[in-house]
């Protein structure tokens, strides 16, 4: 579905993936689990563009959900892959991702990795805080994983939180139950809160908008 003219979010995708047009060609916003890639590529065709119009790939963070099409969607459009330097061992496969909570969903996440990791993908560009990428500002929102990230878009008024922020059943959500360290990932939503924005769009649940940014203030301040 297009949120608004040059940003669509592919229909069917968990996690969700993004297509955002910019000003120096189209950059997807997270790859999705296997089997992703046919309906990316699909949607990429119907709103009138090639697979090689696709110059940039950002991954969030590395988790199988967002990186798991992402070595054949890769293939498919000859994209750079991006993601924060801190996960880039994980996205190429020279660190193993861990997920060290206890409970029922983390155990069958755990068991979802050992048998599913995403194909190591070697990363072409490494984002630091600050980077400008596909019309995108980079913010560095660890907590989840070292090196999530969110991206900024401030001329659209657009935010990109991955897994840091989720919106579902009409309330905002911090990161998931797993996430290993949930006192750098409020900061994560501090910082997160700090910047103004009319749409977030989270790596799982529902479009937040209008006010967005307002909204997540709201949610921060009663944390
Ligand atoms: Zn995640
Ligand atoms: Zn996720």
């Amino acid at each position: 579905m297009e949120i608004v003219p040059g940003v669509h979010q592919v229909d069917g995708v968990n996690a969700h993936s993004f297509i955002v047009i910019g000003s120096d060609g189209a950059s997807v916003i997270d790859a999705g689990l296997f089997g992703s890639v046919k309906k990316i590529i699909k949607y990429v065709e119907k709103i009138g563009l090639k697979p090689s119009d696709i110059k940039t790939i950002v991954l969030t963070h590395p988790h199988i959900d967002h990186a798991g099409s992402l070595s054949s969607l890769k293939k498919a459009t000859c994209a750079k892959v991006a993601i924060h330097k801190e996960d880039a061992d994980y996205l190429s496969g020279k660190k193993k991702q861990e997920i060290k909570a206890k409970g029922l969903r983390p155990m069958l996440l755990r068991l979802l990795m050992r048998f599913m990791a995403p194909k190591p993908v070697e990363p072409d560009i490494l984002l630091t805080d600050g980077d400008r990428i596909g019309g995108l500002t980079v913010i560095h929102t660890p907590g989840h994983t070292p090196g999530s990230i969110s991206l900024y878009d401030p001329d659209r008024k657009i935010i990109y939180v991955g897994d840091a922020l989720r919106y579902v059943n009409g309330k905002i959500q911090g990161p998931p139950g797993f996430t290993p360290d949930p006192e750098t990932a409020k900061r994560s939503i501090k910082k997160i809160a700090d910047l103004d924005y009319e749409i977030m769009l989270g790596g799982h649940g529902d479009v937040l908008r209008p006010k967005a940014s307002e909204k997540v203030r709201e949610f921060y301040s009663a944390l």
